[in-house]
């Protein structure tokens, strides 16, 4: 007889200022939205988010705090035994963008060295304030970064997918399926967001070449 099968499950904190769209993109999957669970102690619904990958199902339970403070307000518990987290600003808003330091501080200083990603979300809209080649913090601290437009789902798996393969340890590992995803509230112009990843793509390669 062989134990069932059971899937890795992984702690996931997300944080970022307030109003940078952490609910909205964590709300985007279907199953995690619906099997979602409120700790009233700590103000946060935990949504376990499945991903179908080539070396079977991940979760990640996802922590989003609903109380909409601003930095420094998490209640360390909120960071207990997280085993990887996402940062979350918004490119429109610069300040979202400064504070994303605190926000790395907090983790590392609370977590230990996790996995980390670095998402500037909202990349839908054109007059941002935080130009792809000005965000250089990921490259500082070795993340990766994602641009995302949690209402058109833009790059949504990306960030997770990244994780899954530093956590599960096989760079190569894919999502496979489709992940059910609430429907776009807008489209993304795919020319912007080529515009700038090619902006991001000069920038990294200007910074490997100056260093
Ligand atoms: P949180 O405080 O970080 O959880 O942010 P919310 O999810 O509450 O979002 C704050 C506001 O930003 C809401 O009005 C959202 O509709 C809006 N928002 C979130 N994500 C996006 C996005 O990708 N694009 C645009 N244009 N607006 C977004």
């Amino acid at each position: 007889m062989h134990d069932k099968y059971k899937a890795p499950t992984f702690k996931l904190v997300l944080v970022g200022d307030s109003g940078t769209g952490k609910t909205t993109f964590v709300k985007r999957h279907l199953a995690g939205e619906f099997k979602k669970k409120y700790i009233a102690a700590l103000d946060t619904n935990v949504h376990p988010l499945v991903f179908t990958t080539s070396d079977g199902s991940i979760t990640f339970n996802v922590w989003d705090s609903a109380s909409k403070g601003q930095l420094g307000s998490l209640p360390n518990e909120y960071y207990m035994n997280a085993q990887c987290g996402i940062i979350m600003f918004d490119v429109t808003t610069r300040l979202t963008y400064k504070n994303v330091s605190n926000w790395y501080n907090d983790l590392v200083h609370l977590c230990g060295v996790i996995p980390i990603v670095l998402c500037g979300n909202k990349s839908d809209i054109r007059e941002r304030m935080v130009r792809p080649k000005s965000i250089s913090f990921h490259r500082k601290k070795s993340l990766q970064y994602f641009e995302v437009s949690a209402k058109s789902n833009y790059n949504f798996e990306k960030p997770f997918l990244c994780l899954a393969r530093k956590l599960c340890g096989n760079p190569r590992l894919e999502f496979v399926g489709a992940t059910a995803l609430a429907p776009p509230e807008i489209q993304v112009d795919a020319e912007l967001m080529q515009r700038h990843q090619e902006e991001l793509d000069r920038a990294a390669q200007f910074s490997l070449e100056e260093d």
